[in-house]
């Protein structure tokens, strides 16, 4: 993979306590945490935006200094995913560590289409009007992930 197409993976200052944190909880719900699943939410955590399946395994195949095939990492990720812990971005196809996995919610995500960075709120009022707008249809939610596209406040700064 050539390295000028690799994004700068910056670490959110809370990354270590968040990965202990999301450990714990998944603990708590009864799952194991093996060594390959803590290093895929440690990589989460230390990136600003969704990454994709692959280049999570060439992260960790280079870190681990093993080869870890496509289909073991997507193992991982559906199971981090089920947990909690992750959540999916399906109009890209990647993923990143839930901001909030300690209580039930709605993932909202802003994605930036210029520098790929991510930012995951909470609003209680939206989940509130999804949630009687699912019970009108009769329609039970299984997974909550609202993705917004767009350009993020610094982007949008440097575009000026
Ligand atoms: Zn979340
Ligand atoms: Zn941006």
């Amino acid at each position: 993979m050539p390295k000028s197409d690799q994004r700068t993976i910056k670490p959110r200052k809370d990354g270590a306590e968040a990965v202990e944190a999301a450990v714990a909880l998944c603990r708590v719900r009864g799952a194991q945490i093996t060594p390959l699943r803590e290093a895929v939410l440690t990589v989460l955590w230390s990136a600003t935006g969704p990454i994709g399946a692959y280049e999570l395994r060439d992260t960790l195949s280079e870190q681990l200094a093993r080869k870890i095939s496509a289909s073991t990492i997507y193992r991982t990720l559906d199971f981090l995913c089920d947990y909690g812990v992750v959540s999916r971005i399906e109009s890209r196809n990647a993923y990143v560590a839930c901001e909030h996995p300690q209580h039930d919610h709605a993932c909202i995500l802003f994605v930036c289409d210029d520098c790929g960075t991510s930012s995951e709120i909470e609003n209680e009022r939206l989940q509130g009007l999804l949630t009687a707008d699912a019970e009108t249809l009769g329609f039970t939610i299984g997974k909550r992930v609202v993705e917004l596209s767009g350009s993020c406040a610094e982007c949008r700064e440097a575009a000026r």
